[in-house]
């Protein structure tokens, strides 16, 4: 077995069980390794680290299976983690047969690189590392042994691909092939993920508990739903009881899939609006229009940590333009799934953005990603989604 040997004292991550290493931590690499193969990684003292995949093109060029020397990785080693995994799901979330849930949440379920998110009957698999590509077969064939789903698809498609020097997989790997969209219920909505071409694998489950607190918090509200992609949040303020939802994306594919939603579901009373958020934020404003809930879901504007900046700007100002359209006692849900923007500083945003709108807020909560999408303690990587629930207490007295 080909073997990694890291640089002197760069064992120090591995030792708090962080599974990421990076290609400056290592001395040397014996053998001659495929990429996505398991190898063994030791310090320069030769003290046993991990069993690692190995990903010779990427930054990150082995991540960890596993610590303990006595493990093998193979087909028993991913059935006991997949199966761990799915487990854990059942105590949190309503994961019953027809529901969608994140089966494996990457890194923070002790498998980088591997999300596995059902809806329904159907499972989608997505890989983003040359670890799971390497053991796509296994991890398919386990799919469903253990999930006895109709349809394993693949949806190997996420930008970061490129970084590891992996090519697009998409398509069927098990079972029936897809008909449409993947259909499911959620807190008694009938939902629809288009899991060949949707974001993600479909649908942002990642948002499911941040919608039913939407749904708490907006009975005869006028609520404003920007980046509403196939309308979640929508159909949550709908279901409960919304006055008025006017939810604006700029992509007429996902107006349209938003549009289906309320149809299925029977909902009226909600305004379609093709544009772009900065812009039509402005003309709302123009037109003195105010609401008494906003959420503001925007996509990634900081992919990584160098981007941050720029993306700041950007969440200043559509947070800014929020604030000033919300009436005294108004409410925001705010967020950000900029893995490189820190919870603290999209706080700072936020807070700079009630400043300039002129308005005193409150956080009266702090939200993140159900609980299906756990962060590991030892991987803080892996929290992403991040936001704030705020509460506009009143006009600041201009000096
Ligand atoms: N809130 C959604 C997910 C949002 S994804 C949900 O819970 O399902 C981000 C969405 O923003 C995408 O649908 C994309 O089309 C849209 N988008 C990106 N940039 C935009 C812009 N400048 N103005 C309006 N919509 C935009």
């Amino acid at each position: 077995m080909a073997r990694l040997i890291l640089k002197t004292g760069r064992e120090k991550s591995l030792v708090r069980k962080h599974p990421w290493i990076f290609s400056g931590a290592v001395q040397r690499v014996e053998g001659d390794p495929r990429s996505g193969e398991t190898i063994e990684v030791r310090a320069s003292t030769g003290a046993f680290q991990g069993w690692a995949a190995y990903s010779p093109t990427s930054q990150i060029i082995a991540r960890v299976w596993d610590f303990n020397e006595a493990t093998r990785i193979g087909m028993d080693f991913f059935r006991e983690r997949l199966q761990r995994a799915i487990e854990m799901r059942g105590a949190f979330v309503s994961a019953g047969a027809a529901h969608a849930v994140r089966l494996v949440h990457g890194e923070s379920d002790g498998l980088p690189g591997i999300v596995v998110d059902r809806y329904a009957s159907t499972v989608v698999m997505q890989l983003s590392s040359a670890g799971g590509y390497y053991w796509r077969d296994t991890l398919t064939a386990l799919l469903a042994e253990i999930t006895r789903a109709q349809t394993v698809f693949e949806r190997s498609d996420a930008e970061v691909l490129q970084l590891e020097g992996l090519a697009v997989s998409v398509g069927l790997r098990h079972g029936s092939a897809l008909t449409g969209a993947a259909r499911f219920e959620e807190d008694g909505l009938q939902l629809l993920a288009d899991v060949e071409q949707g974001h993600k694998t479909g649908f942002y489950l990642d948002q499911r508990d941040n919608r039913s607190l939407l749904r708490t918090l907006a009975s005869g509200r006028a609520v404003l739903d920007c980046f509403c992609y196939t309308g979640g949040f929508t159909l949550s303020a709908l279901a409960g009881g919304a006055a008025s939802v006017l939810a604006i994306d700029s992509s007429a594919d996902s107006l349209a899939a938003a549009r289906a939603h309320l149809e299925l579901n029977r909902l009226s009373g909600a305004e379609l609006l093709e544009g772009d958020v900065f812009q039509v934020l402005r003309r709302l404003r123009d037109q003195a229009r105010s609401f008494d809930v906003v959420v503001l879901d925007p996509p990634k504007f900081a992919p990584t940590a160098a981007l941050a900046e720029r993306a700041a700007r950007g969440y200043k100002d559509i947070n800014l333009y929020a604030f000033k359209l919300l009436k005294p006692g108004g409410l925001l849900l705010t967020f950000s799934c900029s893995g490189g923007l820190s919870r603290e500083l999209f706080q700072k945003i936020v807070a700079d953005a009630a400043l300039d709108a002129g308005v005193d807020a409150q956080i009266l909560r702090w939200l993140g990603a159900a609980s299906d999408h756990p962060v590991a303690l030892g991987f803080p990587e892996g929290e992403y989604l991040k936001g704030l629930l705020c509460r506009v207490a009143g006009r600041l007295q201009r000096r």
